[in-house]
């Protein structure tokens, strides 16, 4: 089948109503928009939140939900089987059959479990099923969660190769400003570089029972843009709102253009995967070096090691006023790195490796 393989997805605040169980007007609408989408070549998949919030509206008693994370992760897994079953029912009405896919991010770390995962994804989309997808909030180890689900749609779109990302949501893209604060945010129809600045204005998280917030969507539209996959934010109560974002209606959201030269799925997911085992802080000349491309970190640059970390462990490189410049997996382990810090390459030991990050393990990030 030609086409396009589309990633969609929701967030809790539009899978499910106030109240917490499923929003089935949304999701049959959703549905049908799918099945449109089916008739037109296309195919897609579908990240659904709501799993904590359906859980909660069972077994809460109208209280506000706890905060304790691991306490949330237990309720998921009441909600899970109802959020879904409202997928499966909705997608039943329009002809099309679901079928459910959780996944963990350490399913993204390893790299035989990435393949599986990807296998599965493609075999689905292959047999005319819908995966609906979302976090194994249930079992995920708490320290490396995803949380939200914007970063997991970002990376299960780079997985199954889709050249869009939607996320809906319930504001009708990323505004000016906060519009719980700012009466008159605008919406900004174009982004064609996720910036600090962008990335400054976005600011907090979102609802209490979905974890997003419009920070977690920009950084979901930076791994996928990095991927080479345009995103759009926009409304799920938008009429059409999928038709017209592959058509690239104007004003249908936020569109995140994709950049031209897509990074190597390695990168991406040392860059947007991998989490940090510790911070390299680099000097101007070193900064400078690292922007320009191409070049390995060597100790004479370093100012300062932080955190406890192995060779291949990830490591955030910043700069001396924290910006982050980019993201690598370290070839010495932390005690190695701290020693050397400042130590020019005819100072150090000629049989051992002298790079802390070799171009080859680094993503760069900064602007
Ligand atoms: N996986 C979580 C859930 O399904 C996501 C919560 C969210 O950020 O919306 O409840």
């Amino acid at each position: 089948m030609t086409g396009r393989v589309v990633v969609v997805k929701l967030g809790s605040s539009s899978v499910t109503s106030p109240s917490g169980a499923p929003n089935r007007a949304v999701i049959g609408s959703i549905c049908e928009q799918l099945a449109g989408l089916r008739s037109a070549g296309h195919r897609a998949v579908l990240v659904s939140s709501g799993a904590i919030a359906a859980g909660w509206a069972a077994l809460g008693d109208g209280r506000p939900p706890p905060a304790d994370p691991a306490l949330l992760q237990a309720v998921s897994a009441v909600g899970q089987p109802t959020v879904v079953g409202a997928w499966l029912e909705a997608l039943a009405g329009v002809g099309l059959t679901g079928g459910q896919v959780l996944l963990a991010p350490l399913d993204f770390v390893h790299r035989r479990q990435y393949l599986h995962a990807r296998q599965t994804l493609q075999h689905l989309l292959e047999l005319g099923v819908v995966p609906v997808v979302n976090e194994n909030d249930a079992v995920a180890d708490e320290e490396i969660r995803f949380g939200d689900n914007d970063r997991l749609a970002a990376l299960v779109a780079h997985l199954v190769g889709a050249s869009m990302l939607v996320l809906l949501t319930d504001t009708p893209g990323l505004l000016t400003a906060d519009p719980r604060e700012v009466a008159h945010a605008s919406l900004i129809e174009e982004v064609v570089e996720i910036d600090q600045q962008l990335e400054r204005r976005a600011g907090g998280p979102g609802s209490p029972l979905g974890s997003g917030g419009m920070a977690s969507k920009l950084a979901a539209a930076k791994i996928a843009t990095w991927s080479g996959i345009e995103t759009v934010i926009a409304d799920a109560a938008r009429p059409g709102v999928l038709a017209s974002a592959l058509a690239g209606a104007p004003g249908v959201g936020t569109v995140f253009r994709a950049r031209p030269r897509a990074v190597p799925a390695r990168k991406l997911w040392i860059a947007f995967a991998l989490s940090s085992a510790g911070t390299v802080v680099v000097d101007d000349g070193a900064r400078q070096a690292l922007l320009g491309g191409g070049r390995s970190l060597l100790p004479a640059g370093v100012v300062a090691v932080s955190g406890s970390f192995e060779p291949d462990d990830a490591v955030e490189v910043r700069d001396q006023a924290g910006q982050l410049v980019a993201k690598g997996l370290v070839r010495c382990p932390s005690a190695r790195a701290g020693e050397w810090v400042g130590r020019r390459t005819e100072e150090l030991p000629a049989d051992l490796a002298h790079e802390v990050v070799h171009r080859d393990d680094m993503v760069v990030l900064g602007d």
